[in-house]
């Protein structure tokens, strides 16, 4: 007989997931290793940025006061005692009538309060004039300005992107505290399963989604286990799975969880003595997808159908695996654009359709990526959204608002936003 499953909502079935998260432990690694991890500790400015008063611009150090009533009428002459470049200190105190040439990034010499841009005067050998009087402080880039020493600059579980990594260099971050990655196996089921590699055959396809989810994971920058891939065979299955949990935080299967004659991954479950968190969401495509949880290790059971296993992946996997490295931002990122094309299918359960996103300075837009049923590969191709549409709704016409995520993008979003 076969199993009636209840359908739970997608919302519950990503909190069910989520509670279940157990923070992995940290590790330290050399700054140019920490890109794309995510932060085990909060930044901590450990000097003021800048570190002195420096110039902004290539130009000469005076004393503001010595500028008042230039004009092009009356020009105001300096002599230039000094001449310093970045990195360089002057020994001396600017005094009345004076000035240093200095280049951008030099500290400010003393007595100094403006600078005056090259472009702003006329110069003869050792002096040179201008033409309008400066403010105290004019042109001057303030030590502190920018960070001030103890203040937080980026908080624990903020994804390490480029400019975190450079505010890191400049507080001498050359370790950094991140969180471990999960190690994750990946296993695909399937009789009809051939690799890459091989030629098909009659009633074979090809293990695509054995690559795909190692690139999913791969942009998480996580890299997989292949524990390569199983025909649909129950004690082949229960003991490849049984001897991952041992070594994974998390065990990714492909196929196997629906509910025909040869899907063994509910009875592995069950001898396995795996929690199952649910498995039926009221989500299309994936609405077989299956979490289980044992011995602190997450059981994955994605739908075989390549559109139903990226969703799943994307919904589930992903702010599971961000969460573990105790991400603050797991979620796809939300937004809202117009339909760009009819979709005229009736919503039974929410639909995740693949969908390419453009934004545009008259408002974001979404179309549907193509064939768009669950068995589709080619639209995950095209995509770089998913269009949700709420379940219990008919056809939506263009023009119509729709919620859309980004998929792929670094910044995550802090919760989710959709029911
Ligand atoms: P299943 O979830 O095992 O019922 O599989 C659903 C559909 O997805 C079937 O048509 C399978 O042939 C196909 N499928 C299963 N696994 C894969 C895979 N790794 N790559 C591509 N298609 C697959
Ligand atoms: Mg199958």
């Amino acid at each position: 007989m076969v199993d009636k499953r209840k359908p739970i909502a997608v919302k519950e079935a990503i909190e069910r997931v989520m509670k279940r998260v157990t923070h992995l432990t940290e590790e330290t690694v050399p700054l140019h290793k920490a890109y794309g991890r995510i932060l085990a500790e909060p930044v901590r400015a450990s000097h003021d940025v800048p570190p002195f008063d420096r110039s902004p611009y290539d130009g000469f150090a005076v004393r503001s006061a010595d500028t008042k009533g230039a004009s092009g009428e009356s020009r105001v002459e300096f002599r230039v005692i000094d001449h310093i470049g970045a990195g360089a200190v002057s020994p001396h105190t600017v005094g009345a009538g004076e000035a240093v040439r200095i280049m951008t990034g030099a500290p400010l010499p003393n007595g100094a309060d403006a600078v005056v841009m090259l472009e702003q005067t006329v110069i003869t050998e050792d002096t040179f004039t201008i033409r309008k009087p400066f403010e105290p402080l004019e042109n001057v880039s303030l030590k502190g300005e920018d960070a001030q020493e103890g203040e937080i600059i980026v908080k624990a579980g903020t994804f390490i992107q480029p400019g975190v990594i450079a505010v890191l260099a400049t507080f001498g971050y050359a370790q950094v505290r991140v969180a471990k990655k999960p190690v994750v196996g990946l296993l695909a089921t399937g009789t009809e399963l051939v690799d890459v590699h091989e030629p098909l055959a009659p009633g074979k396809i090809r293990n695509s989604n054995g690559p795909m989810i190692a690139a999913q994971l791969a942009r998480m920058g996580i890299e997989c286990r292949l524990l390569g891939s199983l025909p649909d065979d129950e004690d082949a299955c229960f003991d490849m799975v049984k001897a991952a949990i041992n070594e994974c935080d998390a065990v990714i299967t492909t196929g196997g969880v629906s509910v025909g004659d040869f899907d063994f991954l509910p009875a592995v479950y069950a001898r396995l003595g795996a929690e199952v968190l649910f498995n039926k969401v009221q989500m299309r495509p994936g609405s077989v997808t299956t979490v289980a949880h044992v011995r602190d290790t997450f059981l994955f059971g994605l739908s075989g159908n390549p559109s139903a296993c990226f969703v799943g992946f994307e919904l589930f996997v992903r702010p599971a695996l961000l969460s573990m490295m105790g991400s603050g931002r797991p979620y796809l990122p939300y937004e809202k654009a117009v339909l760009a094309a009819d979709f005229k299918k009736p919503n039974p359960f929410n639909r995740f359709i693949r969908a390419v996103y453009t934004s545009a300075p008259s408002g974001a837009v979404v179309s549907p990526a193509g064939f768009n049923k669950s068995n589709s590969v080619t639209s995950i191709a095209r995509g770089n959204a998913f269009i949700v549409l709420p379940g219990g709704t008919r056809g939506f016409q263009k023009g119509d608002e729709v919620d859309v995520l980004i998929i792929g993008s670094e910044e995550g979003a802090a919760v989710w936003e959709l029911n």
